[in-house]
């Protein structure tokens, strides 16, 4: 995923400041064990099993089953920050237990889904996943797969399994270009079908999209990271990178 925002601040922490940091060491399944132990003080903590889901919208889901607390949460909320995760862990818990969910966590999670990036990324993979809507590689004035072509050649020794290709329905700004790795598509803002915006721009986002294809995403730790470390240095491959970095933020 590459959205604007990213490209104004790389940092992607958001509540961070003023939180204890141990909460960023912490994996999905031990948020879930303290929030618990917060809620129930006097109740042994079952074993939790918290995985991603593809769901088409952020619905996510908790229930007791074999001696286990089951989660699932829409891989939407992949690499969300640590305190968005815990602020879903007390909705959950709490709705669980049938007592009020403390305000300051309803509040944190409902900001998050409400960033416009997330609300971009959901209209996005509504778009993608619930109507199965895919344009095809060819657009009004640029067709992907020949630049995807030409960049697997490039970068990729051309053994990059092309994957779906397609434009959004919108010139969406704020979302940029996205891996669906469900339907295995890459879809482009469809803004850079435009012979005014420099290829260069198009083809970044567009090896940006692929790379994604090429590292999954790291599940270990409690930030899913998404752009590892193996993705960047791999990023830095792009010649005149901070020139299409620069095109995108004038867009
Ligand atoms: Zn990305």
């Amino acid at each position: 995923m590459l959205n604007s925002e990213e490209m104004q601040d790389g940092s992607g922490s958001w509540f961070g400041a003023g939180l204890q940091s141990s909460l960023f060491f912490e994996t999905p399944a031990e948020i879930y064990t303290r929030v618990f132990r917060a809620l129930r003080p006097r109740t042994p903590a079952p074993a939790f099993h918290v995985e991603f889901r593809r769901f088409v919208n952020a619905d996510s889901s908790i229930r007791l089953e074999s001696g286990g607390l089951h989660v699932r949460m829409s891989d939407l909320l992949e690499g969300a920050p640590a305190p968005v995760m815990e602020s879903l862990a007390y909705i959950l818990l709490c709705k669980l237990f049938r007592k009020e969910v403390p305000r300051v966590y309803a509040h944190r999670y409902r900001l998050y889904l409400n960033r416009r990036d997330m609300r971009r990324k959901m209209h996005l993979i509504r778009e993608i996943r619930g109507r199965k809507f895919l344009s095809g590689p060819e657009g009004a004035h640029r067709r992907l797969d020949e630049i995807f072509e030409e960049l697997n050649r490039r970068f990729f020794n051309g053994l990059m399994g092309r994957p779906a290709l397609g434009w959004s329905r919108r010139a969406s700004r704020n979302v940029l270009g996205h891996f669906d790795p469900s339907h295995n598509a890459i879809i482009i803002s469809r803004i850079f079908d435009d012979p005014a915006v420099p290829n260069l721009a198009l083809e970044y986002v567009l090896f940006h999209e692929m790379l994604h294809l090429r590292f999954p995403v790291d599940h270990n730790g409690a930030r899913r990271r998404v752009h590892t470390r193996e993705f960047r240095a791999a990023e830095k491959a792009f010649p005149l990178l901070s020139e299409a970095k620069q095109l995108l933020k004038k867009l």
